[in-house]
């Protein structure tokens, strides 16, 4: 059988082992650590660092095709891995979405509404950017941001100095701050033959700057936005030739849909397509890197709510397990620590 190598090994990769297994492939794991949640879901791992060009070129030659549940790499790596073999999604994808300058400049090209940005990359670039966009508004790191870490939100008569010591003076963006009512993600597959499926598109909460909940139907505020962030969303994947799992997300704003980021990748705004859709976001991911029809993306229920367990949350599996509508994840992370995400439970509305 064919193996597929994946960049990455947290729970993404766990997911994304389980669909290929399903599938009859075989995963083979590249990453720094020794084990991580990917771990009990994959038959080969390779520890090995992301600059460590001779091993990643080993592992790419011991694969047939290569993919990434990780967007933070160095880009060296992923050039590595291009030129050993076939990487999916394209690595122009990678270059765009790791960068939130770059994914803003790129969405913006396509026509499409962001928050008032500016480059940040020095004190001075941030005085002149906090005059021109004003307050409130949120400093973010360009680069290694997840979970809400890397940003510092920005109020009126805050201290500037601090804002930039707190990002780490590392290349960032000031991003106006968008008033919205709710938030959504539109996840979407494209297929080897260009074919592209939409998920519905769930209603995210996030709490602390973390996902808490994504619920499907998202409702009308969002239902009224869905088509044209779709379609931004489609243009996109079209302009990189994209094949496999893309996620753009999305503040519902007065005006329309305004992009936020992008993820090159399986997100976790799609976990609830796991038991809620017909096909979910790792099985198509998986048939669309090795080149098969993809499945179904319709609704297996007439509702999906997915709650993150963070933290010590999960400590509370047992519990969830007593309502036979649940269905647990654990990710198999032994130490749960705040804002770490420890699991999910999926809840269906049959
Ligand atoms: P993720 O874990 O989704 O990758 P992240 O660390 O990359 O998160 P963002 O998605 O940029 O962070 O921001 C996290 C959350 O903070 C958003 O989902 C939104 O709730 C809020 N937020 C971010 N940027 C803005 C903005 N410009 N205006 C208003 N709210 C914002
Ligand atoms: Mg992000
Ligand atoms: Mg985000």
């Amino acid at each position: 059988g064919s193996v597929i190598g994946i960049l990455g090994g947290g729970q993404l990769g766990r997911m994304l082992g389980v669909a290929a297994a399903q599938l009859g492939y075989r995963t083979h794991v590249y990453v720094p650590e020794a084990t991580g949640p990917a771990a009990d879901c994959c038959s080969f791992w390779t520890q090995g660092a992301y600059e460590d060009a001779a091993a990643l070129g080993a592992f790419a030659d011991a694969v047939d095709v290569l993919t990434y549940e990780f967007e933070n790499v160095d880009s060296g790596a992923i050039e590595t891995l291009a030129g050993h073999g076939v990487v999916r999604p394209p690595v122009d994808a990678l270059r765009i979405a790791q960068d939130r300058l770059r994914e803003k400049h790129y969405v913006t090209g396509l026509g499409g509404r962001t928050a008032p940005f500016a480059a940040v990359n020095s004190i001075d670039d941030l005085t002149a950017a906090l005059e021109k966009i004003g307050t409130p508004s949120i400093l973010k790191t360009n680069r290694f941001g997840y979970d809400g870490k890397g940003q510092v939100r920005i109020g009126e008569g805050a201290d500037a100095a601090a804002a930039w010591d707190a990002v780490g003076q590392v290349p960032s963006i000031l991003e106006g701050f968008v008033t919205f009512d709710q938030e959504f993600s539109v996840i979407l597959v494209r297929g080897g033959d260009g074919d592209v499926r939409f998920w519905d598109s769930p209603a995210n909460v996030h709490v602390d700057g973390i996902l808490a909940t994504s619920t499907v139907p998202a409702g009308p505020a969002i239902a009224a936005q869905v088509e044209e962030a779709r379609a931004m969303a489609r243009k996109v994947a079209e302009a990189l030739d994209y094949v496999g799992v893309l996620t753009l997300e999305f503040f519902a704003g007065a005006a329309g849909p305004v992009f936020n980021e992008m993820a090159p990748r399986v997100h976790n705004s799609g976990h609830w397509t796991i038991e809620g859709a017909i096909t979910s976001q790792f099985e198509n991911h998986i048939r669309a890197i090795c080149g098969l029809p993809l499945g179904d993306t319709g609704l297996a229920a007439r509702g999906v709510e997915m709650r993150n367990l963070i933290g010590a949350d999960a400590h509370a599996w047992r519990d969830l397990l007593a309502d036979p509508v649940n269905h647990l994840h654990l990710y198999g992370k032994h130490e749960a620590r705040a804002g770490r995400k420890m699991g999910h439970v999926t809840r269906l509305e049959l």
